[in-house]
């Protein structure tokens, strides 16, 4: 057992308070590499933002549980070397399937995870979420629980169809389960192909695809439910056109991606929703930047050649959504 307080990491207990009381919101950026998490340290530092690191299934498959977490601690000594005395890092597990993964990940110095039983019927979420709070509780680490179902693919998350999260079972969840702050589904959407061309309208200035907008009504119920209560955006991503264009000018084929337009995410962030997960928007830079620089430069081998550049354009990202659209910054 490794407590992540020996790591030099933090909960997400006090930065919520604070976030929500603030009116704004703490960045969620998942990581699976090196350049990533690099990129994230080096924003949120530059930026004094607290910052949430998280680490899905797919992550752990890709890069390995073990060798996330010492990255993690290594980002903490890294920011500290980069001139922040006191960072604020959530090592966060997105998306936890089971009491066992939960468990695996705060016995290794996890200090916020997530059970997501958001698929399940609502008794069964219910136990199972409580069952990981107690667990968590004991080594003072936070639980983020889910109710209502997010349309959309992200690694292993898959639903057909959304479904809102209904404002009268937020009270009994939230009692019942003890967690510490709640994902709520509102519209948002995970990965780049969020919503259906058919479900968009198509902007007369630009012609580029509108979103349905967010249930903010929805939000708004929540919100007068469970006063000043942590709540969680999840598949945030507002899908840069320029990113996308970047993409498939360089020999990509993304056709319709769309995200959440970043003015709702402001607006979000206003609310109580205190902690925003930002995903395939990282996803999308680093990939730009490497099909232009391995497009600019054939004769390059080097992959420090195009996973600098790429590193590069996470960072202006993150510090983008941070300064722009969260208002994380200045925080610590
Ligand atoms: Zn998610």
């Amino acid at each position: 057992m490794i407590s992540y307080k020996t790591l030099g990491l933090v909960n997400t207990r006090e930065m919520f308070k604070k976030a929500v009381k603030g009116g704004y919101a703490i960045p969620a950026f998942n990581f699976n590499n090196m350049e990533q998490l690099q990129a994230i340290i080096m924003a949120a530092v530059e930026t004094k933002s607290p910052v949430i690191l998280q680490v899905s299934r797919g992550a752990r498959d890709y890069a390995n549980q073990t060798l996330l977490r010492y990255m993690a601690e290594g980002a903490v000594e890294y920011a500290k070397e980069l001139g922040c005395a006191k960072p604020e890092i959530v090592l966060h597990l997105d998306h936890g399937d089971s009491f066992e993964t939960c468990k695996s990940c705060i016995d290794m110095g996890f200090s916020s995870v997530m059970i997501d039983g958001s698929h399940l019927p609502y008794d069964e979420n219910v136990a199972l979420t409580k069952k990981v709070v107690e667990y968590a509780h004991q080594f003072d680490v936070t639980v983020e629980g889910e109710l209502g179902v997010l349309a959309g693919v992200e690694d292993e998350v898959s639903a057909e169809e959304s479904h809102y999260t209904k404002p009268e079972e937020v009270v009994d969840f939230v009692t019942k389960t003890g967690c510490d702050s709640l994902a709520i589904s509102i519209g948002t959407s995970h990965g780049a192909y969020k919503f259906t061309p058919e479900q968009c309208t198509v902007d007369p200035e630009t012609g580029r695809l509108l979103p349905p907008p967010l249930a903010f009504d929805v939000l708004e119920a929540i919100e007068k439910e469970l006063p000043g209560f942590p709540i969680v955006l999840h598949g945030s991503s507002s899908v840069p056109q320029d990113d996308v264009d970047t993409i498939n000018k360089y020999g990509g084929k993304m056709v319709a991606a769309v995200g959440i337009p970043e003015e709702q995410l402001r607006k979000a962030a206003k609310s109580a929703v205190c902690k925003i997960n930002i995903d395939s928007d990282s996803r999308l830079a680093m990939t730009a930047a490497v099909r232009k620089a391995l497009a600019e430069k054939p004769a390059e081998f080097d992959p420090r050649k195009y996973l600098g550049p790429a590193r590069a354009s996470m960072k202006e990202l993150y510090m983008h959504k941070i300064v722009n659209v969260l208002g994380s910054n200045d925080k610590i």
